[in-house]
């Protein structure tokens, strides 16, 4: 990909991500919940109710540390 049609694509990018955010509203744009990550997401869920921006990772790792410690 060259410099000028990257810098296109950036600039989509960016009016997607601005469009999705007016959509959705700002309140879709959250911290991960998950306590050991300091990732952030866009929740784009029809719900609203994602909490983890990578949920097969971050929801899993907890729901991991959650089991550990009630065997504990
Ligand atoms: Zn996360």
């Amino acid at each position: 990909m060259d410099r000028v049609r990257a810098g296109q694509f950036a600039a989509l990018t960016a009016t997607g991500l601005l469009g999705t955010l007016r959509t959705l509203g700002p309140t879709r744009f959250r911290p991960c919940a998950s306590p050991d990550c300091e990732g952030a997401f866009i929740d784009t869920s029809r719900a609203g109710r994602r909490r983890y921006c990578t949920p097969d990772l971050c929801g899993n790792r907890l729901n991991v540390a959650n089991h550990r410690a009630r065997r504990a």
